[in-house]
């Protein structure tokens, strides 16, 4: 153990908080609650080019895409604020739809 310097250990403790974590993890902001979150915690939704939206489950699909968190309260208000962030309406049919699925999803994870 090299504890009897403790100049030295305070500089090292610094040299390792500049560098806290090794994988860069994108972050990801739920558009109702602005919720900052990183992608797994985050369910992503894609407006197709027929105009559809869609959950996206692995991330990859092509489109405007907006992410939303798990919380029941982010999902009830989708219809006008996902319509704004994704600028194409949702219909009750589309919400619904996309309701049913983003509960399916958050059950899988919990
Ligand atoms: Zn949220």
């Amino acid at each position: 153990m090299k504890k009897g310097k403790s100049i030295n250990g305070m500089m090292v403790k610094q040299v390792k908080q500049a560098q806290p974590v090794r994988r860069k993890i994108p972050q990801r902001i739920c558009v109702i609650c602005r919720a900052v979150g990183d992608k797994g915690n985050l369910i992503r939704l894609v407006r197709r080019p027929d105009g559809d939206i869609v959950v996206d489950e692995t991330g990859r699909m092509s489109g405007r895409g907006a992410y939303i968190c798990y919380q029941t309260a982010c999902w009830q208000g989708i219809a006008t604020q996902l319509g704004r962030a994704l600028k194409t309406p949702v219909s009750a049919e589309m919400q619904e739809r996309l309701l049913t699925k983003g509960k399916e999803i958050a059950a899988s994870r919990q």
